[in-house]
This record gives C-alpha cells, sequence and structure tokens, in this order.
C-alpha cells in the first residue's frame, strides 16, 4: 500500500506526471488530480494498493518542480489515525 501526494501549491499544470502515469488527470482547475484523490490545504492524497507504484515514481520523477511524493501506507495505523486536538 503506498500514498501518492501532490503539492499543489508546486503543481504548475506541465503535466509530465501524465505522460509516466495515466491515473494523474487534469482538474478543472487546471491542475492535476487522481482518482479518488483528497484535495485538502493546497495537497492532493490518494491511497492506492496496487503494482503500479513504479509508475507513480516515475511521475514523480517526471515532474519538474518536485510536486508529487510516493510513500508507504498502511504499514503502522498510528500516524493515519492520529487524531490532533488542542493547537498550541
Ligand atoms: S508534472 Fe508536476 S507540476 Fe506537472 S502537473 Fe504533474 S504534478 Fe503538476
Amino acid at each position: 500500500m503506498y500514498e501518492i501526494t501532490v503539492d499543489l501549491d508546486r503543481c504548475d499544470g506541465i503535466f509530465a506526471c501524465l505522460v509516466r502515469d495515466g491515473r494523474f488527470e487534469e482538474a478543472d482547475d487546471g491542475l492535476v488530480t487522481l482518482p479518488d484523490g483528497d484535495r485538502a490545504d493546497g495537497e492532493l492524497t490518494a491511497t492506492f494498493d496496487d503494482d503500479r507504484r513504479e509508475a507513480a515514481e516515475q511521475a514523480a520523477a517526471a515532474c519538474p518542480v518536485d510536486a508529487i511524493a510516493v510513500t508507504d501506507a498502511g504499514d503502522g495505523s498510528a500516524a493515519a489515525d492520529a487524531t490532533t486536538e488542542g493547537e498550541p
């Protein structure tokens, strides 16, 4: 299981990523999106459990502004489950 994260503040709509991984698509606002992706606070996040992580990593490597990150997901639910209440 892995997670793809895109920093939408950095994303410039260059779409080099589309060529490497067909899951990346252009959204209505001209920036990138992913199927079942979650957009919040300028960040697009989507979790996948398939054998296409390599394609995602190639997309990340192709992005000229280095907006895409591919990380492990699902080992250790603590981080994903963390609820932060009580701000400083
Ligand atoms: S290659 Fe990078 S900058 Fe271009 S659309 Fe994809 S994520 Fe955005």
